[in-house]
């Protein structure tokens, strides 16, 4: 790596704007982690393109953070350069129903809150998923269709037109939604190391108040199963379903919610969600996820393979011994409220 590629940074994008030893914990959703060496947030797409070309002109390792929802930072920081995604800019054409971010811009509140206020569908449906632009790419963001009926899983691919891209060959394009390869999970960004810069996608017609009723249900429904992430800080789900199995009902099966290593738990609340409770590490983290795969394939067969991004140094795994964590009075979980209701109906 040459150093020098701070001086080059630092002469296209301005004096001051590449820091040093930045913690990185607070900008991401589970607030763990060490810190960046060289740190940059980009404000444009022609910032975050710039940044990205010299760092790769000089062979410097580099990481691109949106919200940090689905990352984990290991406890020993990153040695390179952490460029923060901060390109927000977006345009909504009313007429023709188009809306054209940058990738930086956040799916909600802003760009869903955009698209409702003017009558236009399509975005309603990931209220309360953290994520910026480049992230829902890069993973296809996802969720259930609207109740009642929650029929199927919707994709943010569905609504997507196209993109422009600093592909991994060094040229800005504009790429279609086909080029992205995805699927559940998964994109050509898992693969190809291009960068969004922007996305187009195609909105509909509809009633607000609609609307509205569909994304009261969604943040209920996440309230019911998901830790608040201002107090119990968590990086969403940590394993893939497998088999179409959810991964929560395999860890719930074995009995592990509430298990805790260090400063990280099993959430009562969600067995396929792990809070940090506010000391832990990534070392925690790791032990925890290490533990929770052993016994659930001791005792159901089947191996969870994890859904999330490590980045950076990792220290070795914590060595402490597990403990249970009682659960929360006064706690009622989703499937527990379903199966009361079942009963009384
Ligand atoms: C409480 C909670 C609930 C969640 N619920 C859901 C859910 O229901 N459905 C769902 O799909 N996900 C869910 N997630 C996961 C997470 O919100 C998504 O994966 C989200 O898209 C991550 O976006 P981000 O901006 O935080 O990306 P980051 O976590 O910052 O980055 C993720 C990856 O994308 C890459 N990346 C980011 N921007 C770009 C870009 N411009 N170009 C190329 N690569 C890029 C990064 O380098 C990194 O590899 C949840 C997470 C939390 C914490």
């Amino acid at each position: 790596m040459r150093t020098s590629f701070v001086g080059d940074l630092e002469r296209i994008l301005g004096r001051g704007r590449i820091l040093r030893n930045v913690p990185l914990a607070p900008l991401t959703t589970m607030r763990l982690g060490g810190r960046a060496d060289f740190f940059f947030e980009a404000r444009t797409a022609d910032e975050l393109c710039s940044a990205v070309r010299i760092a790769r002109q000089s062979d410097a390792p580099h990481f691109l953070l949106g919200l940090g929802a689905n990352v984990v930072i290991g406890d020993c920081g990153f040695h390179g350069l952490v460029i923060r995604n901060a390109a927000r800019a977006a345009h909504l054409d009313a007429a023709s129903g188009r809306l054209q971010a940058e990738s930086g811009a956040v799916v909600y509140p802003d760009l869903i809150d955009m698209a409702i206020s003017a009558g236009l569908s399509g975005l309603e449906h990931y209220v309360g998923i953290p994520s910026t632009v480049g992230g829902a790419l890069w993973q296809n963001l996802h969720f259930l269709a609207p109740p009642p009926k929650r029929e199927r899983t919707m994709f943010i691919e569905e609504v997507l037109v196209e993109a422009d891209i600093l592909s991994e060959e060094g040229e800005r394009r504009r790429v279609g939604v086909e080029y992205f390869d995805f699927g559940y999970d998964h994109s050509v960004l898992h693969y190809r190391h291009d960068v969004v810069l922007s996305a187009t996608f195609q909105l509909d017609p509809a009633d607000p108040r609609r609307m509205r009723d569909i994304a009261r249900a969604n943040l209920q429904w996440r309230s019911l199963r998901h830790p608040p992430l201002d107090t119990e800080p968590s990086v969403g789900s940590i394993f893939k379903k497998i088999d179409g199995i959810g991964a929560g009902r395999l860890i719930d099966q074995c009995g592990l919610k509430g298990a805790t290593i260090g400063g990280v738990e099993v959430t009562h609340r969600h067995a396929n969600i792990m809070i940090n409770r506010g000391r832990g590490s990534a070392a925690d983290l790791q032990a925890l996820i290490a533990y929770v795969r052993r016994i659930v394939e001791r005792e159901t067969g089947y191996r969870l393979e994890t859904e999330i991004d490590f980045v950076g140094t990792f220290a070795p795994p914590t060595d402490e011994p597990v403990i249970f964590a009682p659960r929360p009075p006064g706690l009622v979980t989703a499937e527990e409220l379903a199966a009361k209701r079942a009963a009384t109906t």
